[in-house]
């Protein structure tokens, strides 16, 4: 699963994501980029948003790769260490 991600400390509030895919961003309280849909992440107005992101603040990420070693649901910490133990053999 994939999942969208604005890095908040690399954001300069300069809007290009949110003009671009008003679906995905929105601002929040202080003026950033947050993420607002987890939906429809192949449209073609968010591959512009990420691409026209001056900062590359704006991340596609695989939900082990976003967060590992930070998963709480059982089924999916069972994943994540077969994913970390496959890494490790390779
Ligand atoms: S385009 Fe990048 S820097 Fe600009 S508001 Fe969006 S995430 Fe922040």
């Amino acid at each position: 699963m994939d999942i969208l991600d604005v890095e908040k400390s690399k954001c300069i509030g300069c809007g290009a994501c949110v003009s671009i895919d008003a679906e995905h961003f929105d601002f929040d309280s202080d003026g950033l980029s947050e993420v607002i849909s987890n939906e429809n992440l192949k449209s073609e107005a968010l591959q512009t948003a990420i691409e026209s992101c001056p900062t590359g603040a704006i991340r596609l990420a695989k939900t082990d790769d976003a967060y590992e070693g930070d998963v709480t649901m059982d089924d999916d910490y069972q994943q994540t260490s077969t994913v970390m133990a496959t890494k490790s053999e390779s």
